[in-house]
């Protein structure tokens, strides 16, 4: 058995495939003939582009246009002046066109993989790439024909690249192994978007395994199996099987409201990144938007979002949800979050440092430009305004302060916007759920933000690996605060949701069922899952179940005790 990283749910049994790396080494030339080595270039790069396009164009057709950004993406890198000039001026000097291509994009591979954030990080990936793709035309290497592999076979790769993915028929791949790539990483997104069971990240994979070999890709726990015994081989047929059923099952609940066994609704709300993923959430059936991280219009970008470009992405946003609810949480970056342009100072514990409402109330004009995007945008739907990272009611009152006078000024001016919007406050650090009372006094609403309230209350880094093993919404101080904080927002008559991940997992629901969370709010293919299991429990029954997992002391004997309760 080997572990890997679960990214895509599900359980594929087949046959192996192994994608081999090919030598991509060659002779770096002295040129003589400059001309028809850059015509022999220019070839590889109309190629690549005719090629990447055409791809594009069938993943938009079969997957959607957000999967198909991602080689569209591809084709903008290219098409810059500053990376094909660059290549072309190399040529020019004499350099064979295989040494121009890899000298650049190892270049930029260098540049972006340095930054800390992550999509920055996938850029040097996409090149990486580019880089393979114009190595492979120019040296006239062609890969296996994925789109034409057996039905029921597992792929195996160092990494799946998108141009790969992209000829994968989903009636024939049972399954993906890959030995790098995280959950975000374009593979990830992409196995997602296909349903294909998916485990990445496991070390050496493609040295042991070979064609033809038996694979379990169990892409729901992130466990692979090669060459299974009997045992292993029954049970997880069995559990292909449940897991199939289950999905049909799943289909049944769209269209319906999320209601608890006992008939007590609540409300089933997306997160979301970026304008166009609000579709996704009303495709998946989403009652609203609990989350939408506005960072993310900031990170993709080379410079700081006008009033004018915020305002059409928050817009779109708004517009596509059609009335639903969408919640916009306003700047929150630092922490683990880089925007490069803002030049922002490196801290010693930027976790603890001058991030999210703290870095927006420092920069009022910026932020005054966000909150005023924010507002515009509330005339086309119905949008509220969330604040991230609050630890005290001075906080809460300054941006309520900031939203007065921008209505203010509106009223003066005649510009439209939704006189009664919300503010509310996101609760994701001790020192809000420990005045959760005080903040509901000044708040509209409440969001609780699980992964990084689990990060403070436990004074664990959630990307550090070694103390993961702390890391738990299950911590018994973690659902102390959970629970004290939705008692906070009852008793002062606000709604409270949660957006963290925690919202979503089914040993969870039950708790937050019991506890009075009236909003669960979670990645859009999630939707579906947690309607289902909402659906399953009784507040009684909840009831039951909290109060006896509130007296144990162990984060061990909590899971536990929910696992065997489990309706999964
Ligand atoms: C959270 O902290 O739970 C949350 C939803 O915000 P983010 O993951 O973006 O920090
Ligand atoms: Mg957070």
């Amino acid at each position: 058995m080997y572990k890997g990283i679960a990214a895509s749910r599900g359980i594929g049994i087949g046959s192996v495939c192994v994608i081999v790396e090919h030598d991509l080494t060659f002779e770096k030339k002295k040129i003589e003939d400059t001309a028809t080595e850059k015509e022999r270039f220019t070839t590889a790069v109309e190629t690549f582009k005719s090629e990447t396009m055409a791809m594009a164009e069938d993943i938009k057709k079969r997957l959607g246009p957000k999967e198909a950004e991602i080689l569209q993406g591809h084709l903008v890198m290219i098409s810059d002046p500053t990376m094909s000039g660059e290549m072309g001026k190399m040529i020019d000097a004499g350099q064979c066109a295989e040494s121009a291509v890899e000298a650049v994009c190892d270049m930029f591979i260098g540049m972006f993989s340095k930054m800390d954030d992550d999509m920055m990080r996938q850029r040097a990936s996409d090149i990486s790439d580019i880089k393979v793709s114009l190595l492979k035309l120019l040296l006239g290497i062609k890969d296996i024909d994925i789109s034409k592999v057996e039905p029921g076979t597992i792929l195996v790769a160092k990494d799946l690249t998108p141009s790969m993915t992209s000829q994968i028929n989903k009636e024939n791949v049972a399954g993906i192994i890959t030995e790098v790539g995280g959950k975000t990483s374009h593979s990830a997104i992409l196995a997602r978007a296909l349903e294909i069971p998916a485990v990445l990240s496991v070390p050496d994979v493609t040295t042991l395994v070979k064609d033809k070999d038996t694979a379990i890709v169990d892409g729901t726990e992130g466990i692979v199996y090669i060459n299974p015994d009997g045992d292993v081989l029954s049970k997880y047929i069995i559990k292909r099987e449940d897991f199939i059923r289950k999905q049909a099952e799943l289909k049944s609940f769209l269209g319906k409201p999320t209601v608890t066994a006992d008939g007590n609704e609540v409300e089933l709300f997306c997160n979301i990144g970026t304008p166009k993923d609000a579709k996704k959430a009303i495709e998946c059936d989403g009652e609203g938007v609990g989350l939408f991280r506005s960072e993310f219009l900031f990170m993709d970008n080379t410079h700081l979002p006008t009033e004018e470009e915020q305002f059409a992405a928050y817009k779109e946003a708004a517009v596509t949800m059609g009335g639903k609810p969408i919640i916009i949480r306003t700047l929150d970056i630092g922490g683990d979050k880089d925007i490069p342009y803002l030049n922002m100072k490196k801290e010693e514990n930027p976790f603890l440092g001058y991030r999210a409402v703290r870095y927006c109330l420092g920069n009022e004009d910026s932020y005054l430009v966000q909150l005023r995007a924010i507002v515009r945008a509330s005339a086309f739907g119905k949008v509220k305004i969330m604040v991230p990272l609050v630890t005290c009611v001075d906080e809460i009152r300054k941006v309520k302060e900031l939203v007065s006078g921008i209505k203010k000024d509106f009223d003066e001016k005649g510009i439209d916007y939704d006189k009664s919007i919300e503010v509310g406050c996101m609760i994701e650090t001790p020192a809000a759920s420990l005045i959760a009372d005080l903040l509901a006094k000044e708040a509209d609403f409440f969001s609780i933000g699980t992964n990084d309230l689990t990060q403070y209350t436990m004074s664990v880094d959630r990307g550090n690996a070694d103390v993961a093993y702390l890391y738990s919404t299950f911590q018994p101080s973690v659902l102390r605060s959970i629970k004290h904080i939705i008692e906070c927002g009852r008793n002062a008559g606000i709604p409270v949701g949660m957006c963290g991940e925690a919202a979503a997992d089914p040993l969870m629901i039950p708790l937050l069922i019991s506890f009075g969370l009236t909003e669960f709010s979670v990645n859009p293919v999630l939707v579906l899952t947690a309607r289902c299991i909402i659906s399953k429990w009784s507040k009684a029954e909840a009831d039951a179940l909290t109060s006896k997992v509130m007296e144990l002391s162990t984060e061990a004997e909590i899971v536990a005790a929910l696992k065997e309760a489990s309706k999964e």
